[in-house]
C-alpha cells in the first residue's frame, strides 16, 4: 500500500515548507479551495474516514453538524494531546512532517467555515511545540495561513496551544475547558461540541491523525481511500507497536491488518523468539487480547467484535514472561494518578483499585481481593462522568477475563506465577 500519512517519515527536510511543497504538498489545498465546502464535507463522508483518536466517530458527519450560517465564529480544535500510554503515533507526524497536518487543518477549516484553528499538544512535546510553530510562521510567510489565503477569500489563523500533561486534556470537552483557561474536567454532553464547543461556538475536534489523511483524500478521492480496507473502517492506520517485539515503531498499514500480521510479518515476532501471552489492541483502556485472538483483523469493528477497541491503535505485546497482575498494577496506578477528581466512582474506585491491586502485587493480597476487584468494577463502569472511569474498569476486567487464576495466585501464595 502506498504510505500517505508516513511517506515523509524518513525525510530529514520534510518539516521545512520548501522540501514540503517539492515532495507535492500544498497541492491537495489549492484543489480544495477551488471547491465547494459542502462537496468536501460529502467527500470525507464518502471516504468512510472515522476518527482516529479513539471513538472512530465518521468525521465527515461530525463536520455536518456544524451549522452553516456565516455569521457565527466557528473553530477547528486539533485534538494533539495524545497521552493514552503506548500511543506515539501523532508525534511521529508533527516532529517529523508538521505540513502535512497544517494541510489538513487549513482545509478541514475552510470545509466547516472555521476562521480560528488550534493545535492542542501535550506539554511534554517540546520538540514537537517548536516544530509546528516554525512550521505555521512558514506557512503564515507563504500565504497559506492568514488573510485571502492562494486568493480564495478564506481567512485562518492558526495557534499553538501547548497543555501541561494531564491526561484528561485528551477527553475533548476538557481539552476545549484548558483552552479557554479553566481547569481542564469534562463538560456535561449535550450540548455537544458541533453546536457549543470552545468559547460556546460550533467547534469541531479531531485528531492529529485524521486530519492529516485529509489531504490524501482531497487529491486522490473518497473511492481510493474508501477501498483500503475493510469497508465500514476503510483507509490507512498508522499502528505504533511497542512491547517485547523485535521491530517496535510507527506501522503505516492497511486498516483491518490482522494482529499476527503487525507482530510477526511487519514487527519481525517476539523478542528472543519466546511466547506471546498478551495484546493490548488500542492502547492501556482497552481490553487486552491473548493469542487465540491473533488473526484478528485491526479495525473498529472487528476488534469490538472480540470485546476490546482499537482505541488509538497503539499494539503493546507482552510475552509469557510477563506478569499480569504487576501490569494491571501499573495501569490502574496510572488512571488513578490522571483521575481529575470531578467525579466520586472514579476519583475513589481507581484509587482503591490500585491499593488492592498493590497490595496484591507486594505480596499482601487478601482472601477475597479478586472478588473486591470485581466488585469494585461493577461500582466505576458507567457510572462517571466521562470515560477515563470506564477506561480504567474495561481494562481489568480485561485481565481478569483472561488470566483470572494469575491474580487468584498472588493472593494465595503471595507470589508471581510467573
Ligand atoms: Fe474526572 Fe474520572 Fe470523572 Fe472523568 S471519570 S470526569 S476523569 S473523575
Amino acid at each position: 500500500m502506498e504510505k500517505v500519512l508516513l511517506k515523509n517519515i524518513d525525510k530529514p527536510d520534510a518539516y521545512k515548507i520548501d522540501a514540503y511543497i517539492r515532495y507535492g504538498g500544498y497541492k491537495a489545498l489549492e484543489t480544495a479551495l477551488k471547491s465547494d465546502r459542502d462537496h468536501l464535507i460529502q467527500l470525507v463522508k464518502d471516504s468512510g474516514l472515522r476518527g482516529r483518536g479513539g471513538a472512530g466517530f465518521s468525521t465527515g458527519l461530525k463536520w455536518s453538524f456544524i451549522p452553516k450560517d456565516p455569521t457565527i465564529p466557528k473553530y477547528l480544535c486539533c485534538n494533539a494531546d495524545e497521552g493514552e500510554p503506548g500511543t506515539f503515533k501523532d508525534r511521529g507526524i508533527m516532529d517529523n512532517d508538521p505540513h502535512l497536518l497544517i494541510e489538513g487543518m487549513i482545509i478541514s477549516s475552510f470545509a466547516i467555515g472555521a476562521g480560528t484553528a488550534y493545535i492542542y499538544i501535550r506539554g511534554e512535546f517540546v520538540f514537537g511545540i517548536r516544530r509546528l510553530q516554525a512550521a505555521i510562521d512558514e506557512a503564515y510567510a507563504k500565504g497559506f495561513l492568514g488573510k485571502n489565503i492562494l486568493g480564495s477569500g478564506f481567512n485562518l489563523d492558526m495557534y499553538v496551544h501547548s497543555g501541561f500533561g494531564a491526561y484528561i486534556c485528551g477527553e475533548e470537552t476538557a481539552l476545549l475547558e484548558s483552552i479557554e483557561g479553566y481547569r481542564a474536567q469534562p463538560r456535561k454532553k449535550p450540548p455537544f461540541p458541533a453546536l457549543a464547543g470552545l468559547y460556546g461556538k460550533p467547534t469541531v475536534i479531531n485528531n492529529v491523525e485524521t486530519l492529516s489523511c485529509i489531504p490524501a483524500i482531497v487529491e486522490k478521492g473518497a473511492k481510493w481511500f474508501s477501498s483500503i480496507g475493510p469497508a465500514k473502517s476503510p483507509g490507512p492506520k498508522i499502528f505504533c507497536v511497542s512491547g517485547h517485539v523485535k521491530k517496535p515503531g510507527l506501522y503505516e498499514l492497511p486498516m483491518g491488518t490482522t494482529i499476527r500480521d503487525i507482530v510477526y510479518n511487519h514487527c519481525g515476532g517476539i523478542l528472543g523468539d519466546k511466547k506471546l501471552k498478551a495484546v493490548i489492541p488500542g492502547g492501556v483502556s482497552a481490553p487486552m487480547l491473548t493469542g487465540k485472538d491473533l488473526d484478528t483483523p485491526m479495525d473498529f469493528d472487528s476488534i469490538a467484535a472480540k470485546g476490546s477497541m482499537l482505541g488509538s491503535g497503539a499494539v503493546i505485546v507482552m510475552d509469557e514472561t510477563t506478569c499480569i497482575v504487576k501490569m494491571s498494577y501499573i495501569i490502574n496506578r496510572f488512571f488513578s494518578h490522571e483521575s481529575c477528581g470531578k467525579c466520586t466512582p472514579c476519583r475513589e474506585g481507581t484509587s482503591w483499585l490500585t491499593n488492592v491491586l498493590g497490595r496484591m502485587e507486594h505480596g499482601e493480597g487478601r482472601p477475597g481481593d479478586v472478588e473486591l476487584l470485581e466488585s469494585l468494577c461493577g461500582n466505576i463502569f458507567g457510572r462517571t462522568f466521562c470515560p477515563l472511569g470506564d477506561g480504567a474498569v474495561m481494562a481489568l476486567r480485561g485481565a481478569l477475563k483472561n488470566f483470572r487464576h494469575e491474580f487468584q495466585h498472588h493472593v494465595d501464595k503471595k507470589a508471581c506465577l510467573v
